[in-house]
């Protein structure tokens, strides 16, 4: 008996704190975490990041926790979605059909393992000046300090495809700068730089933000050059947007890509497919959190997608009958 009360107390010990054990764990062990790369803060991207999140967390909280970031924009995220430290990542249209392919930043090394997920909002490639500066087209940049977008961003290859288009040697044309936006749009209105590029959803703090400390202008991108570039790329489309838009700004016109959110062939089918389920099923929910998503459509957001489906976004787009 003295032997073995001790062993009692010791297996009653351990069974409390199995027992503790066992009612903490379930909930925390199986949750698994979502990180989601947007842009910058003042940005869309990073809205999509934020809001799906949150929905995931209202909606699917049993299984997930969600964290949306700010991160450096398309390419970054391509890059940091294949090298698995993020498990979805918001990409332009252009950018996504350029790593499928190997173009680009990707040139000769094509980003096999990346899937499209879903696309949302469309973005317009944005010229944007204070007027004063005088600058009333593209070709005024010459001898202006341009901010062409940062490393990583996908508003810097866009910067890249348009200026020689106008006749504009990056290099030696302009004084470009590779600011994130938050700071380009602050350097606008300091003015430090004399315009940005920027390709990003309408509307955008990045641009109400300057447009309501100063006079800005955004520009028309409409050359033939321009509209003969776009002409056999599938992800581009000539885009006219309204006066009035953001402050004291005219009409303008434009070309313009969609915003898609990818993933790695490699991210687990299930948890895709959660994320899917829960966008869609709680899209109206989504299309309030932002002006620039009250355009979302269920039809048009398989559309503009260059890399093939990620297993689990096409198994719910076949359970709706979709595809
Ligand atoms: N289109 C930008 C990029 O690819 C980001 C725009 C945004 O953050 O909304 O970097």
């Amino acid at each position: 008996m003295n032997r073995m009360f001790p062993t009692k107390i010791a297996v009653g010990a351990i069974a409390v704190l199995g027992g503790i054990a066992l009612a903490a764990a379930p909930a925390h062990a199986q949750k698994r975490d979502i990180l989601i790369g947007g842009g910058s803060v003042t940005g869309v991207y990073y809205q999509v990041a934020l809001q799906t999140c949150d929905l995931m967390n209202k909606h699917a909280n049993e299984n997930y926790n969600c964290v949306g970031r700010p991160a450096l924009g398309s390419v970054f995220n391509v890059n940091a979605v294949n090298r698995g430290l993020l498990d979805f990542g918001v990409v332009q249209s252009d950018r996504n059909w350029q790593a499928l392919t190997g173009n680009a930043d990707w040139d000769g090394k094509p980003v096999e393992k990346l899937r499209s997920v879903f696309s949302m909002h469309p973005e317009a490639v944005l010229l944007v000046t204070r007027k004063d500066t005088g600058i009333k087209s593209v070709e005024d940049l010459k001898g202006k300090t341009v901010n062409i977008g940062n490393p990583g961003s996908g508003q810097r290859g866009n910067s890249t495809d348009l200026l020689p288009l106008y006749g504009i040697d990056i290099d030696s044309d302009i004084k470009a700068e590779g600011l994130q936006q938050n700071e380009a749009s602050r350097a606008l209105v300091d003015k430090k730089v004399d315009a940005f590029i920027y390709t990003v959803g309408v509307p955008s703090a990045a641009i109400e933000e300057p447009a309501n400390s100063t006079d800005i202008d955004i520009l028309d991108i409409n050359s033939d050059a321009i509209k003969d570039f776009i002409s056999d790329k599938p992800y581009y489309v000539m885009a006219k947007y309204p006066a009035g838009l953001f402050k004291g700004v005219d009409e303008f016109e434009t070309y313009a890509v969609k915003a898609t959110v990818v993933a790695s062939a490699d991210a687990d089918e299930q948890m895709v497919y959660d994320y899917v389920k829960t966008v869609f099923e709680n899209l109206d929910e989504l299309k309030k959190t932002h002006a620039a998503f009250q355009v979302l459509d269920e039809a048009e957001m398989l559309k503009g997608l260059s890399a093939p489906l990620h297993a689990g976004a096409e198994r719910y787009y076949k359970e709706r009958g979709w595809l």
